[in-house]
């Protein structure tokens, strides 16, 4: 997520800031789900017993945990492993319609299920392996009776849903992001951002970031939009004023990682190094900040020298009505306001921010939302460095004022960056607390030695998550063993920690 300049009164800062899936349930259930469905040799079949097909998710395989920020939304019970979304979008009506075939292991014994699903979104059939289930609805919850499931076993359910989604209020203070979630716009245009959580606000979900899954996805639209989702377009046919596309992302996301995004788009493709397909989705009004995304090349590049070969398989933007900017995997999800957001320069350094997320945040994501540092603390630190060497204005203040006074005046009104208060998700402490951090690891250790620690690091979980346990083995390992200390103690120290001293 973008880094967001907060109230006048803290710190005065004006910021504005591969594997190839198959769906499983074809043909049993009844339903269509029509996913995009490349091949996969590994799939051996249902057999009689109506359980999942035996295709490889391995890559996709979690270890969820009850969030200890946000136990509301996830259960740990559920390792959902890919989701196939049908999703049919009414600009007239703003009702959505959706058929979401979810292939999923359960770690424990279960006699029921629970998915997060948005409280308009009504359902109107579901089956577990084939056969008909009975539901019921909770405020935010969707519980499914199921038949008794052994632990460990995979299974696929298909839920058929509809109704008009709600965001809903997000755990945050910053201005941009009151509300998460689908959200319309004039025009019957649909967004979403949904960081820590919201995907629940237009599919059924296990909306935690500790579980992974792949994602294929068949987008109706009318009246002349488009429906735009993470990955790449695997076709796209119209018939009458529908339009049928369909999308299919490489490796796995968490839920807070995909975007949804109806509108009257324009799809430009480019092609960065190496090949990389480069997608770039906008409408006709979207002309200021055009020429600011189409640098996406140039700064996958200046990335890439210093962390390494971009690990997906595509990369782009939405551009959406929303005010804030979002580390979509794949498709980053982007204002299309350049004043609204502050200006070019300001852009300039947010989208670039959210295209280093490739790296810190979705390549390797965090286990729990107590760890949100880990994404934005890295990722803000390599926007710093971007900025510096295009000659972007920094307003964050430099690392001296930052040491001196600003972290500890973050600590003190939002909490340490590792402890960060509930209510204040996504503040500026976990973005800068934690840059100020690394700056002082990269003081104290060496520029060479740490930017090797730094570009290892998205590899050793890669495609998974990580804790702030691992990152700190990592670094004690990687830079020395004043290092995992150093980190421990700063994360979560009421005063500002001095800087550390320069080891041998
Ligand atoms: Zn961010």
């Amino acid at each position: 997520m973008k880094p967001w300049g907060v109230r006048s009164s803290v710190v005065a800062l004006v910021t504005t800031s591969a594997l190839v899936i198959t769906g499983c349930s074809s043909g049993r259930s009844g339903h269509s789900t029509d996913v995009a469905r490349p091949s996969d040799p590994s799939t051996t079949g249902a057999g009689s017993t109506g359980a999942a097909p035996a295709v490889d998710y391995r890559a996709a395989r979690s270890s969820p945990v009850m969030d200890s920020y946000y136990p509301q939304h996830g259960v740990p019970y559920l390792d959902t492993l890919h989701y196939g979304l049908k999703l049919d979008w009414q600009p007239g009506t703003k009702m959505l319609t959706g058929v979401a075939t979810i292939a999923l292991r359960v770690t424990t014994e279960r006699t029921s299920i629970r998915f997060d699903l948005g409280a308009p979104l009504q359902v109107t059939r579901a089956t577990v392996d084939g056969k008909a289930v009975g539901t019921s609805r909770s405020g935010n919850y969707l519980t499914i009776r199921t038949p008794e499931l052994p632990a460990d076993s995979r299974h696929t359910v298909v839920i058929d849903y509809s109704g008009r989604p709600m965001p809903v209020r997000a755990p945050a203070e910053r201005e941009d992001v009151q509300h998460v979630g689908f959200t319309t716009a004039g025009g019957g245009a649909a967004y979403t951002f949904q960081e820590p959580f919201g995907a629940f606000t237009w599919y059924p979900v296990n909306d935690q970031p500790a579980d992974k899954a792949f994602y294929d996805a068949t987008l109706i639209s009318h009246d002349g939009q488009r429906g735009v989702f993470n990955g790449q377009v695997v076709s796209s046919t119209a018939k009458g004023s529908a339009r049928t596309t369909k999308f299919h992302l490489d490796q796995p996301a968490s839920s807070y990682l995909t975007t949804v995004a109806f509108g009257d788009y324009r799809h430009e493709t480019a092609t960065g190094r190496h090949g990389l397909p480069i997608n770039y989705w906008y409408t006709a009004g979207d002309t200021a900040s055009l020429p600011l995304i189409r640098k996406t090349p140039q700064i996958i590049a200046w990335a890439e020298k210093q962390l390494g070969t971009y690990p997906f398989a595509s990369t782009g933007v939405v551009l959406v009505p929303g005010n804030s900017a979002m580390e979509t995997q794949t498709l980053v999800t982007m204002t299309n306001s350049v004043r609204g957001i502050g200006g070019r320069d300001v852009y300039r350094g947010d989208y670039a921010h959210e295209l280093f997320h490739s790296w810190f945040g979705d390549e390797v994501s965090p286990t729990d939302w107590k760890d949100v540092w880990l994404n934005e603390s890295l990722t803000m630190f390599m926007q710093f460095r971007y900025m510096a060497s295009h000659n972007i204005p920094n307003k964050y203040g430099s690392w001296r004022e930052l040491q001196s006074g600003r972290d500890q005046l973050m600590r003190d009104t939002q909490g340490p960056p590792g402890a960060y208060r509930k209510n204040d998700f996504g503040d500026l402490n976990v973005y800068l607390s934690g840059a100020l951090m690394l700056h002082n690891l990269e003081k104290a250790y060496g520029a060479a030695k740490f930017n090797v620690a730094l570009k290892g690091w998205p590899a050793t979980h890669k495609y998974g998550n990580a804790s702030r346990t691992d990152f700190i083995n990592y670094m004690d390992k990687a830079l020395g063993s004043q290092a995992g200390p150093y980190i421990k103690r700063w994360l979560t120290a009421e005063r500002t920690p001095a800087a550390l001293a320069k080891q041998s």
